[in-house]
C-alpha cells in the first residue's frame, strides 16, 4: 500500500536554502497539554506512536500563546492522507484542491494535514494563473516547506508532541512577543500568490490588536486591486468570519484605511463620505462586537442589511424621482443592490433572502394601521429590522418619531397599542391628505 501511494504523489524538488528553526523547549514556552483539546492530543499520540512527524500547528498554537482560546485544533504531520486513513477508523478524507484528513469525534472534527510546500518548489507548476495565484496546491513537502507556504510568522509556530516543544523557522515567537504581524516572505509576491491574505491580515491586526510590519503595509495598499481576481465565494467565507470575532469595527476601519473595504462593498464604500452612513455603519458594527463580548448571538443579515442600507435607500429615491410608486420602488432598489453586491461576495441565497425581508420591513414600519403593526411585530425577522431601524435613526436619519412610535409599542400593553394606533391613524390620514405620497423616511417631515 505505501509503495503505491508514493508512486502517486509527485516528490518536493530540494530544497534551496535550507534553514535552521529555532526549537523553543518546553520550559520556555507556556503551552502545556491540558490547554490542548483531548481530542487533537489523541491524534498526535496516535500519529507519533506510528511513527509520524505530529504537529499542533497555525492557529491554534498562537492562540495558545497569547492566552486566547483556539476556534479549533490543527494538526500537520508527514504522513499521507492515505496513511492517516490506515491509523484512523474515524477518518474521512476531504478536499478537491489540497486531500486533507478528517477525524472525526462526535460532532467535534480535528483536520490532520499532510506537511505541503509551495508550487515553485514542485517538479510541475500548472498550479499558478497568469496573475501568479495559486490554484490548485496539493503537493507534498517537508515541515520546512509546510512552514514557507503559511502566511504569517505567527501563525507558522509547530508545537512538536514528540517533546513538548516548539519549532519557530520565521521568527514566530519573537513577533508573538511584541506583537507584530508579520508576512513570511516578500509581501508583494504573497499578496500576488493569494490575495485573500489581504484580508487576513486585516482580520488578524484587527483581532489580536497587533502591528502591521512596514513593509507589509505599503503592500497593503498597492496590492487592494488584487482582490478583484479572488473568487466571491471566497471572499465571502473570509468576510463572515471577521463578523465572529468580535473586531469587525476595527476589521473595517483598517479595510478602509488600505482601501479594502471598496473593492469588498463598492457601492457602500462609494457613499461613506456622508455622516448618517458612516455612523449608521459604525453603530452596526460595535453594536455586533459588544455581542459577542457578552457571548450573545449575532445576525450576519442585520450586518449585511446595515451595509447595504446606504446604496439601498439611494437607490430607492433614485427610482422614486423616475416616478415608480414607493413600494416597486423599495423592492427594486434592494433587488439591484443586492445582485451588484452579489458580483464582489457571493452572499448566500438564505442570507439574501433574510437582507431582503429586514430591509423591506423598514418600508413596512411606515405603515401603523388597522392589524399591521400586530403582524409585523410576529415576523420572524422583526427584532433584527427593528433594531436596524432604532440604529438609523441614532445615525441621524429623521425618523425619531417612526422609532420612537415602534419602542413604545413593542413594550406598551394591548390597550394602549390600540390607543397608540387610534392616534396615529389620525395623522397619517391628515398627513396624506397634505402631501399624498408616504416615503418611508418622510411620514414626519
Ligand atoms: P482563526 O483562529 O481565525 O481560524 P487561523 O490562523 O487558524 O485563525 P485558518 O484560516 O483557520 O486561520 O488557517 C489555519 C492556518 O493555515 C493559518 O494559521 C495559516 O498558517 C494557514 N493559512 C490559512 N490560510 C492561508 C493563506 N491564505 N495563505 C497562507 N497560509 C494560510
Ligand atoms: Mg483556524
Amino acid at each position: 500500500m505505501k509503495g503505491l501511494i508514493k508512486k502517486t504523489i509527485k516528490s518536493p524538488a530540494p530544497a534551496k536554502n535550507k534553514l535552521q528553526p529555532t526549537i523553543i523547549p518546553r520550559d520556555e514556552h507556556t503551552i502545556s497539554r491540558k490547554m490542548i483539546h483531548p481530542n487533537a492530543l489523541k491524534v498526535l499520540y496516535r500519529l507519533h506512536q506510528a511513527g509520524y512527524e505530529a504537529y499542533l500547528v497555525g492557529g491554534c498554537v498562537r492562540d495558545l500563546l497569547l492566552g486566547r482560546k483556539p476556534k479549533d485544533f490543527d494538526v500537520a504531520t508527514n504522513a499521507r492522507p492515505e496513511e492517516i486513513r490506515g491509523l484512523f477508523k474515524n477518518c474521512r478524507l476531504i478536499g478537491k484542491r489540497f486531500r486533507l484528513a478528517h477525524i472525526l469525534f462526535g460532532r467535534d472534527i480535528i483536520e490532520v494535514a499532510t506537511f505541503r510546500t509551495h508550487h515553485e518548489n514542485a517538479n510541475e507548476d500548472h498550479g499558478k494563473t497568469h496573475q501568479g495565484m495559486i490554484i490548485r496546491d496539493n503537493v507534498y513537502g517537508s515541515l520546512e516547506d509546510d512552514v514557507m507556504r503559511r502566511d504569517f510568522s505567527i501563525n507558522a509556530l509547530y508545537y512538536n508532541i514528540a517533546d513538548f516543544s516548539l519549532v519557530d523557522y520565521t521568527q514566530g515567537m519573537q513577533d508573538i512577543k511584541h506583537n507584530v504581524l508579520r508576512m513570511i516572505g516578500d509581501p508583494a509576491k504573497r499578496f500576488h500568490e493569494d490575495p485573500v491574505r489581504l484580508i487576513r491580515a486585516v482580520r488578524f491586526s484587527a483581532k489580536l490588536n497587533s502591528c502591521i510590519t512596514p513593509e507589509m503595509e505599503e503592500h497593503l495598499i498597492k496590492s487592494s486591486y488584487l482582490l478583484q481576481h479572488v473568487s466571491p465565494a471566497r471572499l465571502f467565507q473570509e468576510i463572515l468570519k471577521f463578523f465572529q470575532e468580535g473586531a469587525a469595527l476595527k476589521t473595517v476601519e483598517l479595510l478602509r484605511k488600505y482601501h479594502l473595504f471598496e473593492h469588498l462593498f463598492p457601492q457602500t464604500g462609494a457613499l461613506l463620505h456622508k455622516m448618517e452612513y458612516q455612523n449608521l455603519i459604525h453603530f452596526a458594527l460595535e453594536n455586533t462586537d459588544q455581542r459577542i463580548k457578552e457571548n450573545k448571538p449575532i445576525s450576519p443579515a442585520f450586518l449585511f442589511s446595515a451595509l447595504l442600507w446606504p446604496p439601498l435607500w439611494e437607490a430607492f429615491l433614485l427610482f422614486e424621482q423616475q416616478h415608480l410608486p414607493a413600494y416597486p420602488a423599495f423592492e427594486k432598489a434592494i433587488q439591484s443592490v443586492l445582485s451588484a453586491q452579489c458580483k464582489q461576495l457571493a452572499i448566500t441565497r438564505q442570507l439574501q433572502i433574510s437582507v431582503r425581508e429586514i430591509c423591506l420591513l423598514q418600508y413596512r414600519f411606515t405603515h401603523r394601521r388597522g392589524k399591521q403593526p400586530y403582524r409585523l411585530i410576529l415576523h420572524p425577522r422583526f427584532r433584527a429590522a427593528y433594531d436596524l431601524m432604532q440604529l438609523r435613526a441614532q445615525a441621524g436619519e429623521p425618523i425619531e418619531e417612526l422609532a420612537h412610535w415602534w419602542s413604545q409599542f413593542y413594550e406598551s400593553t394591548h390597550e394602549q397599542r390600540e390607543k397608540m394606533l387610534r392616534t396615529v391613524k389620525q395623522s397619517s390620514l391628515h398627513k396624506k391628505q397634505r402631501t399624498k405620497k408616504s416615503y418611508p423616511h418622510k411620514e414626519k417631515s
